[in-house]
């Protein structure tokens, strides 16, 4: 198990849509690559990492949005919004781009289609925290960030941050 760096916003790979996973060509690395993801992840306190953030443009995260502070982790390979609904504008903030918190539009309610760690294909209904980790999720698999969904003027006082906030990235 090993804690691996999270790429950073500016940096190529969060840019580029991943590529869809082949489940049994992936598998034989599948367990390693879940452990690390999931140590780096509860290592940074985030609720959600994907693929990119460690360097690969996999179609590829993890979630755990810990609902009544249990956890409940999810593997989502290939992950697909199958329907959306209604409309919410939380704050979010991503272990890519930190220091940095906004309010994003998002879908309310959301259905997601994916393949579990054993390469099962399963659908789930989320609202609230987790339908919002799962529109992230799919966004850095799609090479979007959070700050992308920000209206320009909002989106500018951001970027002027992170020209400051930058230094103290590693
Ligand atoms: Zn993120």
């Amino acid at each position: 198990m090993a804690i691996l760096r999270i790429t950073k916003h500016g940096e190529p790979v969060l840019k580029k849509p991943s590529a869809s996973v082949v489940y049994e060509a992936l598998r034989p690395e599948l367990p390693r690559l879940l452990k690390d993801m999931w140590a780096t992840m509860y290592a940074a306190k985030g609720v959600g990492l994907a693929a990119p953030q460690i360097g690969l443009n996999l179609r590829l995260s993890v979630v755990d949005v810990r609902p009544e502070g249990k956890a409940q982790r999810l593997v989502l390979i290939n992950p697909e919004i199958v329907s959306r609904e209604g409309v919410m504008a939380e704050e979010e903030g991503c272990l890519s781009v930190p220091g940095v918190f906004a309010r994003v539009k998002r879908c309310a309610r959301v259905r997601l289609r994916a393949l579990d760690a054993r390469g099962e294909p399963f659908e789930m209904e989320a609202a609230g925290l987790l339908a919002k980790a799962f529109q992230h999720e799919v966004d850095h698999l799609d090479g979007k960030l959070f700050i992308d969904r920000l209206p320009f003027t909002e989106k500018l006082r951001v970027l002027s941050l992170i020209k400051d906030l930058r230094r103290d990235w590693t």
